[in-house]
């Protein structure tokens, strides 16, 4: 078969990677000019480390990744109230690497090794499925016909718009934005420690990295719109918001003007009542976007890329039933990431008061023997089963 896959993220490379082992031609396309560098980190494990580990590429995700060593809670005046370390909540010791969002996705394309073709700077633009063959017009002007679409272009993805209908739709909104940014030559600095401070309405977390980078987090209750497309606007409204709070909130948005790099969106989850219509399919964030509160996203983006090209290798020209199954054996699992998601934005942004103070009183005891387990179980803990691969031997 012959398949477009739109979006050069987790999924979308992961997918080409299992599609081109079965023997399937494989066209990737995505809306950047090229492989994008920086930008957030995603803490990576559970069953996505498991598809990592058969793609053979975890030593490199380790060569790439950090490991923190601890997660700290601090007061408006920087004082420790809470120390656990990360692995131990998400019950993975070594399974476990903090990374680039954008390193993750450029580790998966390298293992591609240049075998799928790819076309960067160019998106969908029109998609009309026959019953036979998908016709696609690029936004080029360009012109194709495939056995498949997969969008697996992301939260506000292209493929879904255009075959299922608007994103309002599908979306969830959780009432916070994200903001992430990384700087450099920021003091003071705590080696691979994530150091977290919260107020009511918002959080702000500091990573210290290597060479001197530093990344800003910052997760805010805000139910409105964002300033689209205009950095000035969305980091006047940071500003705005969190004019006069505590600990180093002032100099992290003194900082924010000089970023290497500036991220800003709304939180929000996708709930479809089908992954696939017809010859199109959707996968990863474009398909059940958990959102960042799950912790996991790019871990599912990579469980379902994977479960969806096994599906598709073994389906013997079926496609309808392979898009049947693969949502069949996850989405289940996915909605329950989701719905445990939901409960987590008090950790993130605390609506008030009450919510502050449950939020700090869990994180200080997070640190003791058996609680975080207790706690996060329900959000963090992976009972997903991978099939076995369709296709054997090592080559690509
Ligand atoms: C701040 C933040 C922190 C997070 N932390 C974690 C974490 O700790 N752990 C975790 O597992 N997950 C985390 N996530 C979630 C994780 O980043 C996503 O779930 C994951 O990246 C989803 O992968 P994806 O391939 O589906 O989409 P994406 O990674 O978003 O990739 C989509 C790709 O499609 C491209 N694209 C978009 N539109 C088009 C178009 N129209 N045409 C062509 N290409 C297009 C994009 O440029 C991009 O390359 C976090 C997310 C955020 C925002």
């Amino acid at each position: 078969m012959k398949v477009l896959v739109v979006g050069l993220g987790i999924a979308g490379p992961t997918l080409a990677f299992w599609l081109r082992r079965a023997g399937h031609e494989v066209v990737l396309v995505e809306q950047a000019p090229a492989p994008r560098r920086g930008g957030h980190l995603v803490d990576f494990w559970g069953a996505g480390f498991d598809v990592a580990g058969r793609m053979g590429i975890v030593p490199e995700l380790r060569r790439r990744g950090h490991r923190f060593t601890e997660a700290r809670g601090v007061t408006s005046r920087g004082r420790r109230f809470a120390s656990f370390t990360p692995s131990a909540l998400l019950r993975s010791d070594d399974r476990y690497v903090s990374i680039a969002r954008s390193e993750l996705a450029a580790t998966i394309y390298e293992a591609l090794e240049g075998r799928v073709e790819t076309v960067f700077g160019d998106t969908v633009a029109a998609l009309a499925d026959d019953g036979d063959r998908v016709h696609v017009t690029f936004a080029s002007g360009r012109r194709d016909e495939v056995d498949l679409v997969v969008g697996a272009d992301g939260l506000h993805s292209a493929v879904r718009r255009l075959a299922f209908g608007p994103q309002q739709r599908f979306e969830d909104h959780l009432g916070i934005v994200v903001s992430a940014f990384e700087v450099r030559g920021y003091r003071p600095r705590n080696d691979l420690v994530a150091m977290m401070y919260a107020e009511v309405g918002f959080q702000l977390v500091r990573l210290s990295l290597p060479d001197d980078v530093t990344m800003f987090l910052i997760t805010l209750r805000h139910e409105g719109e964002l300033p689209g497309g205009d950095v000035h606007a969305q980091q006047g409204l940071l500003r705005d918001r969190l004019a006069g709070r505590g600990w180093e909130t002032a100099a992290a948005l003194e900082a924010m003007s000089s970023a290497d790099s500036f991220y800003i969106d709304r939180v929000s989850q996708i709930r479809m009542p089908a992954w696939s219509h017809g010859r199109i399919g959707l996968v990863g964030d474009a398909a059940a976007c958990p959102s960042l509160l799950a912790g996991q996203g790019s871990a599912l983006a990579m469980v379902e890329a994977y479960t969806l090209a096994t599906e598709l290798a073994r389906c013997d020209g079926d496609h309808g039933a392979a898009f049947e199954r693969y949502e069949t054996r996850l989405a289940p699992f996915v909605r329950a990431k989701q719905d445990a998601a939901r409960g987590l934005g008090l950790a993130f942004a605390p609506r008030n008061r009450t919510q502050l103070v449950v939020r700090n009183a869990t994180m200080s005891l997070m640190g003791l023997p058996g609680v975080a387990d207790r706690v996060m179980r329900r959000s963090f803990h992976d009972t997903v089963e991978l099939p076995e691969s369709a296709t054997s031997g090592s080559a690509l």
